[in-house]
């Protein structure tokens, strides 16, 4: 067996880790475009003041892009990076979820590259500006991943794209800014991150790296989305382990990508306005269910053993309670999902490439 790694950059991990750690930001440049979501938790929890300050202390500039949605549009894309041009940025700073860590790639490509939507999404740029990705939800890994997903809302869709040069050079993780998340959105996001640990590990292209992250991120996170079905109050000892889950999650998602669940779940964000990791969650069980028929490889009998469920039930006994029930679709809807959803190539990454029967089956049994 052969295979390679690319591990990404710096990383700290702790409460306080920006205020004790002034000098983070050196070296990165002179002026930061920080990019963070419109709705005003990264001013909210501290983030901003914390990172304002520390830049100040290095006599850094800059300029605060706060106009990101959540699912980002390519509109709002191209204004942050307008913005970047236009104040002379030299590095980007993302605060917030997959959303505005995402926004903030992408700012970083155009930001340097005059091209097009199509030119973006098939990589035909050169440089792109230094990335530093503080995260405050616990979900999607994205500040140690190499991909950014954006909404092109003209074509009705949610498009990725993966490069190693959006690695962030540095991810900062305080467990302390995630504690302000509602318990909703801390359970939309625990069930994204679970669902690239499981994707993951059930990756033809997963390697020994990969599969050590996922199998990590899937006992951290197993037992903490048990802990959700349980409990509203959340320790500050659950939000450092879902923020170290999901990192790890992200790790061997970077190296794997994701499959089944997320690219049939982006109907479910693009159509029914259902989050993204609520989506995933909703998909995971039926998803399962079918590598347990389909598949004899032992790992998928491993994914229920490492998560701590006994078996699919208990799974999706869990899930059920955390995500809620599927939305309701009409027979057009149903059709037009699975035709969304057939043309990605990446669903030949899970251990058995799903066929178009394959995939409405799934989907029939989620939303049963
Ligand atoms: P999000 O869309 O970034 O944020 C969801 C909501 O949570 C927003 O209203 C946001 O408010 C709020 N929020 C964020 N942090 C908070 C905090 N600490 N306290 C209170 N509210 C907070 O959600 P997400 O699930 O993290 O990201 C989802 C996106 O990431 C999707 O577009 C998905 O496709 C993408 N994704 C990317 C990758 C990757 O590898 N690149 C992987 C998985 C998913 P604000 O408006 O104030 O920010
Ligand atoms: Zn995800």
């Amino acid at each position: 067996m052969s295979w390679q790694s690319f591990l990404p950059g710096h990383i700290y991990f702790g409460n306080n880790v920006i205020k004790e750690t002034p000098d983070i930001f050196k070296g990165l440049g002179s002026k930061a475009l920080i990019v963070t979501g419109q709705g005003g938790s990264a001013r909210r929890i501290g983030a901003l003041d914390d990172i304002c300050q520390a830049l100040q202390q290095v006599k850094m500039k800059w300029e605060v892009f706060d106009q990101v949605e959540a699912n980002p549009s390519i509109a709002t894309v191209r204004a942050g990076a307008k913005l970047a041009q236009s104040c002379g940025a030299d590095f980007i700073i993302a605060i917030g979820g997959g959303s505005p860590m995402d926004a903030a790639k992408a700012i970083a490509v155009l930001a340097l590259n005059d091209i097009t939507d199509d030119e973006m999404l098939k990589l035909q740029f050169k440089e792109v500006l230094p990335l530093v990705a503080v995260p405050t939800t616990a979900g999607t890994g994205s500040e140690v991943t190499a991909a950014a997903v954006i909404t092109f809302p003209e074509r009705e869709a949610k498009l990725g794209f993966r490069d190693n040069k959006l690695l962030p050079w540095l991810a900062i993780l305080d467990p302390a800014y995630t504690s302000s998340m509602p318990w909703q959105i801390t359970a939309d996001t625990a069930v994204d991150a679970y669902s690239h640990a499981v994707e993951s590990y059930l990756s033809v292209i997963a390697t020994p790296i990969s599969e050590m992250h996922a199998r990590a991120a899937m006992e951290i996170l197993g037992a903490q989305l048990e802990m959700l079905t349980r409990s509203r109050e959340i320790s500050m000892e659950s939000r450092e382990a879902l923020l170290l889950g999901s990192l790890l999650a992200g790790m061997a998602i970077s190296e794997t990508r994701v499959t089944v669940p997320h690219f049939l779940g982006y109907s479910f964000t693009i159509y029914k306005d259902i989050p993204h990791g609520r989506a995933n969650g909703m998909i995971m069980p039926a998803f399962l269910d079918f590598n347990l028929k389909k598949c004899d490889n032992p790992k998928v009998k491993q994914v229920f053993e490492y998560s701590g469920f006994g078996n699919l039930q208990q799974l999706s006994d869990v899930l059920g309670t955390l995500c809620g029930p599927p939305p309701v679709c009409t027979e057009a809807e149903f059709v037009h999902f699975i035709d969304k959803t057939m043309p990605e190539k990446a669903l030949a990454n899970n251990l058995i490439t799903p066929t178009r029967e394959d995939l409405s089956e799934i989907l029939k049994k989620t939303l049963q």
